[in-house]
């Protein structure tokens, strides 16, 4: 494991999570040292629902939030990007590979743990507006 990336990592926990169905103990261990806090912050995360997959219908967009503590933020799973302080000001410089909202979004999709939320294509431009807008 040591050779792989963050995200190579987690993507081959994420796998054996979704044949499981659940976390096993060994994939938490893993985890925790591969992300440390950050990994407890996605947990929490999840085990509060925080996980949000919007559809806009009709046209079956779909959008990712994680509902944080001041505001929610927009991630991007396929080009890994999320909105947030930590991925811009750390994962642009390299201190990071993953911030926890990305982690806990990886997490939820394999085995999930999120809701799902339906609104209309109107709303699609306001609604990405207001999570775009929380950029720095
Ligand atoms: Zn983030």
């Amino acid at each position: 494991m040591v050779e792989n990336s963050e995200i190579e990592t987690l993507n081959d926990i994420c796998k054996e999570a979704k044949v499981q169905g659940k976390l096993l103990g060994k994939n938490l261990t893993d985890l925790f040292d591969l992300f440390g806090q950050r990994f407890t912050k996605a947990l929490e995360a999840l085990k509060e629902n925080r996980v949000k997959k919007y559809i806009f219908k009709p046209r079956g967009k779909t959008v990712w939030i994680v509902v944080g503590r001041e505001r929610d933020y927009l991630l991007m799973p396929e080009a890994e990007f999320c909105t947030c302080d930590d991925f811009y000001f750390r994962v642009l410089d390299r201190k990071i590979h993953m911030c926890y909202h990305l982690i806990a979004q990886k997490i939820a999709r394999n085995l999930g743990w999120y809701d799902t939320i339906e609104e209309n294509d109107d709303l699609y431009t306001t609604l990405m507006a207001e999570w775009k807008k929380a950029t720095p």
